[in-house]
């Protein structure tokens, strides 16, 4: 007889009070009868009605879980809440706005018996989504994969099955940065990836703007290379080849001809272009300087204000337990 494994499920939440009560009621559905399972919704500091909403669901069904953040600390940091107290032999990750949807936990979960310890899932885009998502999501990809070392496969979503052993691992790393979708391909491990049709967003509108979109690709290129830091290094080897090649060619006009004072423009412009580059290049250390800064100071993830669930780690100060 196979013995009963119990699903984890985290769905991180952020305004998404039109989404849970029906979320809630596809994946009862996708499980079909399988009673070891919990629902851990973490709000994700919600300024609309989520948490009341969660708090209602709960109350009707005591294998929904939920944190609530102190303050809006993001969706991987959601996410690290979920993984850090989820009890599963597996755990599923997915949004709480029905794009993933519940019904291809099934396949997810016979993948997981079949030995796979990562069951991912891959956006089938050729048909639908918004244009501009469609580009900027296909630039986001192959920006990231060629200035990182790293080779994210595009349509890759926070929609996936961990075997407990991953999870395990996962709470290991610390970052304070987190990019999930990276440290899946760094993590190793059997992997299978499935595809599916995203729906559209069942309700509420999307919280990723173009510039958490930006931000997000320069959280993930900084914390899986430096690449970038080369980049600035053969820059500046490049210029400085121009700029003493220019030089021979000033000295060879001063020594060897009666044009003399002329170059006033090429002066500026070179001038003008080369500071320019510096600013870029301080950019860039400027960002891995900053990152070092965030990291030192070792904050935690995100701040427990309310929970029906007792926890294990101790980096949730201040947490008034409710149950
Ligand atoms: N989310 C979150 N915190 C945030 C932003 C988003 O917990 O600061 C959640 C959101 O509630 C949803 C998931 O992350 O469950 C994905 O967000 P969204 O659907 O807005 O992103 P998109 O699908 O448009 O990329
Ligand atoms: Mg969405």
């Amino acid at each position: 007889m196979m013995e009963p494994c119990k699903i984890s499920i985290v769905v991180p939440c952020y305004n998404e009070e039109g989404n849970i009560h029906y979320l809630h009621d596809r994946i009862i559905a996708a499980l079909a009868g399988h009673e070891a399972y919990e629902l851990i919704l973490v709000d994700d500091g919600s300024s609309d009605r989520t948490l009341a909403t969660i708090v209602a669901l709960a109350e009707r069904n005591d294998k929904v879980k939920y944190f609530s953040f102190s303050r809006n600390f993001g969706h991987q940091n959601a996410l690290k809440a979920g993984f850090d107290h989820a009890s599963g032999d597996c755990v599923i990750s997915m949004d709480a706005d029905l794009q993933h949807p519940p019904e291809l936990i099934g396949a997810m979960l016979d993948k997981w018996r079949e030995g796979y310890d990562i069951v991912y899932t891959v956006r089938d885009d050729s048909h639908d989504t918004h244009l501009f998502k469609k580009i900027t999501s296909s630039f986001f990809y192959r920006f990231i994969n060629s200035c990182a070392n790293l080779n994210l496969a595009q349509g890759g979503a926070d929609f996936r099955l961990l075997d407990r052993a991953v999870v395990d691992e996962l709470k290991r790393i610390n970052e304070s940065v987190l990019f999930y979708r990276g440290l899946f391909g760094w993590l190793g491990f059997r992997q299978y990836g499935i595809s599916y049709v995203p729906n559209e967003r069942f309700s509420g509108a999307t919280k990723y703007s173009l510039r958490r979109m930006v931000a997000f690709a320069l959280a993930g290129i900084t914390s899986f290379s430096v690449k970038p830091l080369h980049f600035a290094t053969l820059a500046g080897f490049a210029l400085s080849g121009l700029a003493t090649l220019y030089a021979l060619y000033a000295l060879y006009v001063y020594f060897f001809t009666d044009t003399a004072v002329a170059g006033w423009t090429s002066v500026l412009a070179s001038v003008l272009f080369i500071g320019g580059f510096q600013l870029i290049i301080l950019g860039i250390i400027g960002e891995y300087i900053g990152k070092m800064f965030i990291e030192v100071k070792r904050r935690p993830h995100y701040i427990v204000k309310e929970t029906n669930m007792g926890t294990a780690s101790g980096r949730c100060a201040g947490t008034r337990w409710i149950r």
